[in-house]
């Protein structure tokens, strides 16, 4: 399903003293099958504009059209969109809530399957506990409580995937977890990727998540967004970003102190990429013979986020 944003106002408490304009025209366009990140500092209106998406928040200004669902369409099926528009909250485990993780997973197939027989929901939340890579005889009869962090995060996703929505959105996913679990849902939403999930959508703060993962992005700020492209494209521009008061990748940070010593590094903010094209360059600098201790001390200092002692 493809998404169509054309110029999406909102605003929050209309018409009092607090009203807040959230939105002040945001234009984006994100294709199916992408894997889209969306970045922005806090209260540049990320989280509104991904609401809109599966009709939490209902479109008041501007157009949005999500594959055939026209939303600005009063007699748009908004039930049915929902089922294929997945949406995960910024810490879902909050939201779990059931006395058991396979009665929590089923909640999220209830209000859409009210067609489907019993042996048929208890399939489908085996097989979204499966796939989060939750051990379903080890925990379904568990408490969510009882499970760790990154555990908690994924089970919270399983009640939303249960549906197989086409377009899966999750705001954070990764954030507060250690960098294994975060590790464990970029793999999971990569293994779903493609697949029933055709497109999926996250709004991040770690630019490095976006460079590695993302096959484009969009920068949101003030309620509009203000600059979209692939991942390299976007942290090229890496003064524009700081000038938004944004972060931006490790690679991008040492690719900046490079150039400030005249060396370019023509990458796409990948470390994998960026660490291949710094070791070229070295070899072709006549580092060859130092070539051991030459890739530990790249390594190193990328890992570091500095770089120092490349040269
Ligand atoms: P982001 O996700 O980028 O941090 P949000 O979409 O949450 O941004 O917020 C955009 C603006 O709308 C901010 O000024 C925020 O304070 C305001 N806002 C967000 N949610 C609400 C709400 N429920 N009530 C009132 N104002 C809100
Ligand atoms: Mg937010």
């Amino acid at each position: 399903m493809r998404i169509v944003a054309k110029d999406l106002t909102y605003t929050y408490n209309p018409k009092s003293p607090f009203a807040t304009q959230a939105l002040k025209g945001a234009d984006l366009v994100i294709e199916e099958g992408e894997f889209f990140g969306i970045i922005g500092h806090t209260g540049s209106g990320k989280s509104t504009f991904v609401q809109h998406l599966n009709a939490l928040i209902r479109l008041t200004g501007g157009s949005l059209t999500v594959g055939d669902y026209d939303l600005s369409d009063k007699k748009c099926k908004f039930l049915e969109l929902r089922s294929k528009v997945g949406m995960v909250f910024q810490y879902p485990e909050y939201q779990l809530f059931a006395e058991t993780v396979e009665k929590d997973v089923m909640f999220g197939l209830k209000n859409f399957c009210k067609d489907m027989s019993e042996e048929e929901k208890q399939k489908a939340v085996r097989e979204a506990i499966e796939t989060v890579d939750l051990d379903y005889e080890d925990v379904k009869d568990r408490s969510p409580f009882e499970l760790s962090g990154g555990q908690k995060r994924r089970a919270a996703i399983a009640g939303v995937i249960v549906t197989k929505p086409e377009v899966l959105i999750l705001d954070e996913p990764a954030a507060g977890l250690d960098p294994l679990g975060k590790q464990e849902i970029m793999q999971l939403l990569h293994s779903i990727h493609g697949g029933w999930c055709k497109t999926v959508i996250i709004v991040s703060h770690d630019m490095d998540e976006i460079a590695e993962n993302c096959t484009r992005a969009a920068v949101f700020s003030e309620g509009k967004v203000v600059m979209e492209g692939a991942p390299a494209e976007i942290f090229r521009r890496s003064d524009e970003l700081i000038a938004l008061g944004l972060d931006i990748p490790v690679t991008a940070k040492c690719a900046r102190i490079l150039k400030e010593r005249g060396i370019e590094i023509d990458t796409d903010f990948t470390c994998d990429d960026f660490i291949s094209k710094v070791l070229a360059l070295y070899a072709r600098s006549g580092g060859v013979s130092k070539a051991d201790t030459g890739v530990a001390r790249v390594e190193n200092t990328d890992a570091q986020g500095g770089a120092g002692d490349a040269q």
